[in-house]
């Protein structure tokens, strides 16, 4: 079964993003518990308990799919935490930065007024924390040393979830890309070249072959009587025959040929470097496989499936559509001629 692309991606869903930030955040508030007990802040070590509760709660929410519960966790536990760490131990901490994390992630996960009214009110908390941090001394204060080590560690676990939250999401605009590009060039039934795409192809490609003088081939290819097939089998039977054919030429073809779904169940294909006759020999390599395949409708019921081809080569003063008429001319006196034939183009 030759089936079209799937147009499914394989690319990291919010739900796995976001339990791997649970797990991550979960991670690195275990360690502050540790740390801040050796540093003799136990506010600040028993915090991180609630906090590692909150992760946890959040990220079994994630898996029930209850992304409302979870998010509300996650940004609270970031905003609570970030403010009690500088209150308790200073804004030398660096706990604020962790607040900056919203900033990317608000864009990407709500309408542009609801993120700007968030980054304002985010904006404004930043702010008066550090105006608050001018006019009190930390409630909790630790040694310098220490405090120099919670800075480095805060700066590092931000600079690294900044990494990973970029680093996902040029994957995801990457992966969006190419899933448009492919949409947009390929026949989602047949995984074929769409007809657009086929002629921005082959025309880039026209100049090149002409300049080297190396000979090009036109092959056109229409199934015979396809009507008969849908009209007994149905349109969805129809549509897998289509997928199958397209996968047989795709097969019998080279890989430096361009292939096109260019109509109903009719296809294009541009054989580079190829004389008329060796196209020919391909054209009746594929009518030869397609002949040779055991088609088979839903009901097992055999299919009798055959193909009708017309070669035509590119000459000096073509352009693309006068080598497809050429070809398009030889297929319709393959289809006079009785079909399931391969015809050459007329001199
Ligand atoms: P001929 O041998 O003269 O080519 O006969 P034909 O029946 O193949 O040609 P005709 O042009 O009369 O009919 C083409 C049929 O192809 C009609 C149309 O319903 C079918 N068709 C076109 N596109 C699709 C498609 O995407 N899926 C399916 N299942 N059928 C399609
Ligand atoms: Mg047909
Ligand atoms: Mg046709």
């Amino acid at each position: 079964m030759f089936a079209g692309e799937s147009i499914r991606e394989r690319r990291p869903q919010f739900w796995q993003v976001a339990k791997r930030c649970c797990q991550i955040a979960a991670t690195v508030d275990v360690a502050f518990f540790f740390l801040f007990h050796l540093l003799g802040s136990p506010i600040l070590a028993w915090v991180n308990v609630v906090s590692v509760t909150m992760y946890v709660v959040a990220y079994r929410a994630l898996g029930k799919k209850q992304n409302v519960l979870a998010i509300t966790l996650i940004w609270s536990e970031v905003i609570i935490h970030a403010g009690l760490g500088v209150m308790l131990i200073g804004w030398e901490s660096g706990f604020h930065y962790y607040l900056l994390m919203f900033i990317p992630a608000l864009f990407v996960s709500m309408q542009l007024q609801r993120a700007i009214a968030a980054l304002a009110a985010l904006w404004s908390y930043y702010v008066a924390l550090y105006l608050l941090m001018w006019f009190i001394e930390p409630l909790q204060p630790i040694a310098p040393g220490a405090l120099l080590g919670v800075y480095l560690f805060n700066l590092s676990v931000v600079f690294a979830m900044f990494s990973y939250l970029s680093f996902f999401y040029l994957t995801m605009v990457t992966m969006a890309n190419r899933k448009l590009r492919r949409m947009a060039t390929t026949d989602s039934l047949t995984g074929l070249f769409n007809r657009r795409h086929m002629t921005y192809l082959v025309e880039k490609e026209l100049a090149r072959y002409q300049r080297s003088g190396h000979p090009v081939a036109f092959l056109v290819l229409d199934i015979d009587h396809f009507k008969s097939i849908n009209d007994k089998y149905g349109h969805e039977a129809g549509d897998r025959v289509l997928g199958d054919v397209a996968g047989i030429i795709k097969a019998q073809l080279r890989t430096q040929d361009l292939i096109a779904r260019w109509g109903g169940e009719e296809f294009l294909a541009v054989l580079p470097d190829t004389g008329l006759k060796s196209a020919q020999a391909s054209a009746e390599r594929v009518r030869e496989a397609l002949l040779a395949h055991d088609w088979r409708a839903p009901n097992g019921e055999r299919i009798d499936l055959t193909i009708s081809a017309g070669v035509s080569e590119f000459r000096s003063n073509d352009d693309l559509n006068s080598a497809i008429n050429r070809a398009d001319r030889a297929l319709y006196r393959s289809k006079e001629l009785g079909r399931n034939r391969v015809e050459l183009e007329a001199f």
